[in-house]
């Protein structure tokens, strides 16, 4: 079986779109596929059941993933737990938080206002029932978090802060070194929510000393299915106990995370500076087409894989729309219960609603080429200048 041909490459009979929405998820990298497809077909046996030889050779896939997860980032293996998903270390994690930091009153946390879904859901349950107070941090126009801010909220006795490595629409990068030195001097816990930079950034959860850090495979060229939840040496954090609530352990997607995160630790210098120049070229292919276009984020700190806009005046699902056979982007608004809302991101950032209405996420990834970026720029100005056109004759 030849995996490359499937992972990065269209069928001939079929011309697909261009993938552009790798904040959303990534294509499976195709080592990593055939990482897993060994695992499937050599380790199947239960890791639960180390009785026997197969059963300690999925065990062994297991820990060997561990170890890659935990070397990525600095950390050592034996405080990686291996959830589902991102959004289930979480709220795994607050329940702890809430257990363990409380101190017989209520926990008192923050997060900024740009933080996942997945977290600031979690977080507003824990508050509407009444077992934490939430401070939200606010953040500029560009995404970025004032540190004077961070410093008052700790010294007003949080216990608890979490802040992304970077956002997932935006892609304002946060100075999560500083923030974790800061929440040290404090006897704060930081964590971290590392999914969408872990592909892209360096960490060193060791040295720096954020509390907890969390990953999610299918950010990192990965399978879906599995995350970690990393912690900084805390004792208390039960990881058997966590793991034990997944059941039977989803050896051939843990085997994959690890496989992808060697992978991301040995190529990531060469990746992002290449995803970077891509990115920059597009961008400034999109900047000479389109007038009006705005460029969102902090350019200056800004995931090399992220190209946010907005172009005022044209609304972001008619260029969806005209793109979805040639270009995939996505608009950054959130699709809850059926119902499409503006981005929570960019509203906290004060964008005017022109520039939310109109914004479009474009993210870039390894098997990103410069004809994907060069085709794309023409497809979207093309859809841009067709709205324009259409909206001048109706006046
Ligand atoms: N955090 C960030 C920044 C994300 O972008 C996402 C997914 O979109 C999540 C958390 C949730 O990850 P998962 O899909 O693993 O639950």
């Amino acid at each position: 079986m030849n995996l490359r041909s499937h992972a990065f490459q269209s069928p001939a009979s079929f011309e697909r779109p261009i993938y552009l929405d790798h904040h959303a998820t990534t294509p499976v990298d195709p080592r990593v596929a055939a990482r897993m497809f060994a695992v499937m077909a050599d380790d199947f046996g239960n890791p639960n059941d180390r009785g026997h030889f197969f059963g300690e050779q999925a065990g062994n896939a297991i820990e060997d993933a561990r170890v890659a997860v935990a070397a990525l980032v600095s950390s050592a293996p034996q405080h990686v737990a291996f959830v589902r998903s991102a959004t289930v270390a979480f709220n795994v994690l607050i329940d702890h938080l809430v257990a363990r930091y409380s101190r017989g009153r209520r926990l008192r946390a923050a997060a900024t206002t740009v933080e996942h879904h997945a977290v600031l859901d979690a977080l507003g349950r824990k508050s509407q029932l009444g077992e934490i107070d939430l401070r939200l941090l606010e953040v500029d126009c560009s995404g970025r978090l004032d540190l004077d801010l961070v410093a008052g909220c700790l010294n007003d006795g949080c216990d608890v802060l979490f802040v992304m490595a970077a956002n997932n629409e935006v892609g304002t990068i946060y100075p999560i070194q500083k923030i974790a030195e800061l929440a040290r001097d404090r006897e704060a816990a930081l964590v971290v929510d590392a999914s969408q930079a872990a592909a892209s950034l360096r960490f060193n959860v060791d040295g720096w000393g954020p509390s907890y850090l969390i990953l999610s495979s299918h950010k990192m060229y990965g399978p879906k299915g599995v995350a970690a939840l990393i912690s900084n040496g805390d004792r208390h954090l039960p990881i058997a106990e966590i793991e034990a609530l997944e059941g039977t352990p989803n050896v051939p997607a843990i085997a994959g995370f690890g496989e992808a995160c060697t992978i991301c630790a040995t190529d990531m210098d060469s990746d992002t500076a290449r995803i970077r120049s891509l990115r920059d070229r597009l961008q400034s292919r999109l900047t000479g087409a389109i007038s009006g276009l705005h460029v969102n984020g902090d350019v200056s700190a800004r995931l090399p894989n992220n190209l946010h806009v907005s172009v005022p005046g044209v609304p972001n699902d008619a260029v969806l729309a005209r793109l979805f056979r040639s270009v995939a982007i996505s608009t950054g608004s959130a699709c809850r219960a059926g119902v499409d809302e503006p981005s929570h991101v960019l509203r906290a950032m004060n964008l005017e609603s022109e520039l939310i209405d109109g914004a479009l996420r474009i993210g870039l990834g390894r098997g990103t080429t410069a004809d994907d970026v060069d085709q794309a720029g023409q497809l979207i100005t093309e859809a841009i200048n067709s709205i324009r056109a259409l909206e001048a004759v109706e006046g």
